[in-house]
């Protein structure tokens, strides 16, 4: 390994991109851009142009709620430079709370993003999957984006001792693009550990999308994602997620409930408290009108 790179726990310095996207609202504490595809797409290149590094989140509901009980996570998530709406829960509360926002699903962006790099001849490097699809997801994406410039890849099962070795490979080919399969919260800490190494990357975490792109696993249909039950999809073919999705979309929802029902409160107690000096008048003037009907 060289000396450069090295593990480091901290994101330290935020991003410089302040111009083309900045709609920034929270989700029960969390930040979230309000961004559409073009716009992510807009921040990626601009990162490019400028040369800086931008790590890209993508964030669901399920991820909030880890994060809440998961410091390391809500320290990465707060740190990204980019977070877009990927879930159709963040969406639900976004709208909750007034803001009209779409989903931005986090393998959409990936996809966009690889055929920005077909597009510019961006070097794209993968990390994660299993050792099996690394081929037919290279041949796969050689085929939806030609001419795409794959780099390096690796798949996601590695010892402790070997990380170091498989970022020092990733991060000599100076990708423009580094899109990490790990799943949540694997790929966030990698990432985290890892930045530094990619100085000039914009960074996502994909979670399954290459098990999607490779056709191991399939992506919800059309109806389900119109309907914004992506989720239920992946649960109706992915028992096991039920002790996760189970809990935590339940309490994300409540949370969400009860985070707008205290901003209404709020709200309509400072309504009426700026208006109760009206009431007070409107009290005198009834008193003066009833004087003069006696005085009539
Ligand atoms: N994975 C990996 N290394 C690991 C564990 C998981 O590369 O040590 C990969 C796994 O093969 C799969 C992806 O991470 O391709 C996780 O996909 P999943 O759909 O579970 O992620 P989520 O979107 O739920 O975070």
């Amino acid at each position: 390994m060289l000396p450069e790179i090295q593990a480091t726990r901290q994101f330290g310095e935020m991003s410089a991109l302040t111009t083309t996207y900045r709609s920034r609202q929270k989700v029960l504490g969390y930040p979230i851009d309000l961004i559409d595809e073009a716009g992510a797409l807009g921040v990626i290149e601009e990162a490019w142009k400028n040369q800086k590094s931008l790590h890209v989140v993508t964030l669901n509901a399920e991820m909030v709620v880890a994060a809440q009980k998961d410091q390391e996570l809500d320290r990465i998530i707060r740190h990204a430079h980019l977070i877009v709406p990927d879930g159709a829960g963040v969406v639900w509360a976004l709208k909750l709370a007034g803001h009209q926002v779409s989903r931005l699903p986090g393998i959409e962006l990936a996809a966009a993003s690889l055929a920005l790099c077909a597009r510019l001849n961006r070097k794209v490097a993968l990390i994660g999957g299993k050792p099996e699809i690394l081929e037919p997801l290279q041949k796969a994406l050689r085929d939806n984006y030609p001419g795409i410039n794959i780099v390096a890849a690796h798949n996601g099962y590695w010892s402790a001792e070997q990380e170091a070795e498989i970022v020092d490979e990733l991060s000599h080919c100076e990708p423009d693009l580094l899109l990490v399969a790990l799943g949540v919260p694997r790929q966030e800490y990698f990432l985290d550990r890892w930045h530094q190494a990619f100085p000039h990357t914009v960074m996502v975490g994909v979670g399954g999308s290459f098990d999607v792109w490779t056709g191991t696993v399939k992506r919800a249909p059309a109806l389900f994602r119109s309907l914004n039950l992506e989720w239920l999809y992946r649960l109706l073919k992915e028992p096991w997620r039920f002790q996760r999705m189970g809990q935590a979309l339940p309490s994300f929802a409540i949370q969400a409930l009860s985070e707008v029902a205290k901003k209404r409160l709020i709200e309509k107690d400072n309504h009426s408290g700026a208006r109760s000096p009206g009431r007070s008048t409107k009290g005198k003037h009834d008193k003066k009108k009833k004087e003069r009907s006696k005085d009539t």
